[in-house]
């Protein structure tokens, strides 16, 4: 077994490995954890944007709780060089780490419109700790906000926008939001909530440069936005959620195989069986296509994490691949989606109330479900039920022979299925690591 682990990136993915050798380990290994930033979680941002959470709680590890885990910690530090040859990583100081093996976990970065002005005072990203400040400096009541890009990233921070009391308007280059998340006709309710609710959206929105317009706002000079057509937009602030890029560019030259991520195999190692991926980096196992995908979600990088900790232990386990989720809650609409919701080679029903307004789509391959969109208001019970049924039906992929005729027929009536089928506990014993999960120490939470 390795006895000297080094981590590269202290997010979720490796905080999640650095967790799982610990528990699964025999005897103490060395770990060594390099990361550009302290350990905290990016999905709690939003929380700690509205002030619903204290900056403090977003950190996920205290030095203090590193040095009881017996990490070697390299907080600050960024890798900068992984020389797969000699087993020695290069830090931006100048420091070389040794390494047995090592988990690759660097995530991801925000990436802005290529527009003129995209880096400009007032215009902002929302990914990291830091932009996250950045954001809460800038923006104040009734200071308007003007949001580019509609999809899943921009949507996790829109309440808190609201509830910070500017005023919000959404531009989208594509003819109608979230386009990777929903469907056409679930989009348009989307939409329609939304205006309902006081957010402006603008889609079919080409932006084609920002600058600096006259007069001041709450927090610093205003900003105008140029489009390929339509009237321009003034606004205070402007926010950038344009998407998102692999922090991989420190491993060119260092011949891990890489293609839309680090490609994996189902123990998660790269093409240097000593190194790992893990997270939003790693171009693993699509559980419901089988496969390879990037899925950049936490849910991903917690089970990549925990799957890579415990190989890195001296377990043999294999990982089955992840389900893509994505799950967001809008001025009290639940908006998710799961799967292959956009396969076109599926066999498709969809339900719709308009006047809830409530939308279910499934999609079915042979008597399987392999993707499923769900909308509708959170305080709906049906809703917030139906939700975690789905999940469960798409990713416990449980054969719904006699249940597909009404289904299809109806797909609001999940219940009957969803229990009939022992969905339940087809998924309740089932642990990445086959065990039930247990914490660190004392710790009370599982993970
Ligand atoms: C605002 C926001 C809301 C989100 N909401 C959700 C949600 O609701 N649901 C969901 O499923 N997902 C959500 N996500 C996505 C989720 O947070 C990511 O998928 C998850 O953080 C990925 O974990 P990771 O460990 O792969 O990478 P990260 O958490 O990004 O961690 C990567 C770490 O590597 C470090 N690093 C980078 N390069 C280097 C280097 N060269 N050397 C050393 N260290 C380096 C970084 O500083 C960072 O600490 C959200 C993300 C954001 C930003």
């Amino acid at each position: 077994m390795a006895a000297r682990h080094l981590i590269v990136g202290g997010g979720t993915a490796g905080m999640n490995a650095i967790r799982t050798i610990r528990e699964e380990e025999s005897a103490r290994s060395e770990i060594a954890l390099v990361s550009a930033e302290r350990p905290y979680s990016r999905m709690v941002l939003p929380y700690y944007l509205d002030r619903s959470i204290a900056e403090s709680h977003v950190f996920t590890a205290t030095a203090a709780a590193l040095a009881d885990w017996g990490v070697k910690a390299y907080v600050g530090r960024r890798a900068v060089e992984l020389n797969v040859k000699t087993n020695v990583c290069t830090l931006d100081d100048g420091t070389k780490v040794e390494y047995d093996d090592a988990l690759i976990a660097t995530g991801s970065s925000a990436v802005r419109a290529p527009v003129p002005g995209a880096d400009g005072r007032g215009v902002h990203s929302f990914w990291t700790l830091d932009e996250a400040r950045g954001v809460i400096a800038a923006i104040a009541p009734r200071g308007h906000v003007v949001m580019v890009g509609a999809g899943f990233i921009a949507f996790t921070i829109l309440n808190s926008i609201l509830a910070l009391g500017a005023r919000l308007t959404i531009v989208e280059i594509a003819p109608r939001i979230l386009p990777r998340m929903v469907d056409a006709p679930g989009a348009e309710l989307v939409e329609g909530w939304l205006r309902k609710h006081g957010v402006a959206i603008r889609t079919n929105a080409k932006l084609t440069r920002i600058e600096d317009a006259p007069g001041r706002g709450p927090t610093g000079p205003r900003k105008r936005l140029r489009f390929a057509s339509g009237p321009d937009l003034a606004c205070d602030v402007v926010i950038m959620a344009t998407g998102i890029k692999t922090n991989l560019d420190w491993l060119k030259g260092s011949g891990i195989g890489i293609d839309k991520g680090i490609v994996v195999d189902e123990h998660l190692r790269s093409s240097v069986l000593n190194v790992y991926a893990a997270g939003d980096v790693a171009e693993g196992r699509d559980l419901v296509s089988g496969e390879g995908a990037v899925h950049a979600i936490e849910p991903t990088a917690q089970e990549h994490g925990r799957v890579v900790g415990a190989n890195m232990a001296g377990r043999d386990v294999a990982y089955r691949g992840s389900l893509l989720i994505n799950i967001v809650e809008v001025c009290h609409l639940d908006v998710a989606s799961f799967g292959a919701w956009d396969d076109p080679k599926a066999e498709a029903a969809a339900g719709l109330k308009a006047d809830r307004p409530a939308y279910r789509k499934l999609l079915w391959t042979g008597d399987r479900l392999t993707g499923a969109i769900i909308l509708g208001p959170s305080s709906d019970i049906w809703t917030t039920n139906d939700v975690g049924m789905l999940k469960g039906l798409v990713q416990s992929g449980v054969s719904l022979g006699r249940f597909k005729t009404s289904l299809k027929a109806n797909p609001f009536n999940l219940k009957p299925a969803f229990i009939a089928s022992k969905t339940t506990s087809l998924l309740l014993p089932e642990t990445v690591l086959g065990r039930p999960s247990k914490a660190p120490g004392d710790t009370p939470v599982a993970v």
